[in-house]
């Protein structure tokens, strides 16, 4: 099976209309890498001035699972498709401790993305005291048990892994670890979405740098990239798109 990849920027609570000039050179590597998918995250306030600027595809970072009420704060998934998101991070790490999203929470977001037509990508990953106790691909197969919708379709599901203690540390598993993880994620989503799994893509995320993009890229099960801190700049996220393609 081969699966397009996928290489996702996510700015956090970075960005500004200014910083989108960025996009400009990203969207140009997108149009010169058709093999690969690219899309940029960033925050709410600059989705729809980003989907505008030009036809490089755009995701939020999160996603209320209601379509509309009385919910002070936050965003429905139909409106982050009508601002011209096609993507949604739902259960990104920082919001499941921040903002304590549960593994329900997060299963109802992604169903609320897909069912606005977003691609949903649900993120999953162990601490590091969770690594050290041997308890990694436990703690995984659990959040996938819990976050993914039942019946949801590879072409409206993307996983991505992101080991917490990896995240903006400069540090990364062990492509040997990676892949060990990634392929026990093959075989969970198996047995949740049946043949469908095959086709769904897995993304590794966690300091993810062009130093080290190429060498994630070969490993089995790696269908690209979830980039945090090295997908603020055109000049740290090209380098990544081409390691993908
Ligand atoms: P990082 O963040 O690339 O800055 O480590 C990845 C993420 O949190 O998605």
């Amino acid at each position: 099976m081969t699966r397009r990849k996928l290489v996702a920027g996510n700015w956090k609570m970075h960005g500004s209309l200014a910083q989108l000039a960025e996009l400009d050179g990203i969207a140009a590597a997108a149009r010169a890498n058709r093999r690969v998918d690219v899309a940029i995250c960033p925050p709410f306030t600059l989705i729809g001035a980003a989907a505008m600027r030009g036809d490089l595809a755009i995701g939020a970072q999160d996603c209320h699972q209601n379509a509309k009420g009385a919910h002070t704060g936050c965003v429905s998934a139909e409106m982050l498709k009508e601002a011209g998101a096609s993507l949604a991070i739902v259960g990104h790490s920082e919001r499941r401790t921040d903002q304590r999203e549960s593994n329900e929470d997060v299963c109802a977001k992604a169903r609320a993305a897909i069912g606005a037509g977003l691609i949903a990508i649900v993120c999953v990953g162990e601490t590091e005291a969770e690594r050290d106790a041997g308890r990694a691909v436990a703690v995984v197969e659990a959040q996938l048990q819990g976050s993914i919708p039942a019946g949801a379709k590879a072409a409206e599901l993307v996983v991505a892994y992101e080991p917490v203690w990896a995240i903006g540390t400069g540090r990364t598993p062990t492509t040997g670890d990676v892949a060990a993880m990634h392929a026990a994620i093959r075989a969970k989503l198996g047995a949740l979405l049946g043949a469908e799994a095959d086709a769904v893509r897995i993304l590794y995320g966690g300091s993810v740098k062009p130093s080290n993009a190429a060498e994630l890229m070969t490993v089995a099960n790696v269908d690209g990239a979830l980039v945090g801190g090295a997908s603020l700049t055109a000049a740290d996220f090209v380098p990544i798109i081409e390691a993908a393609a």
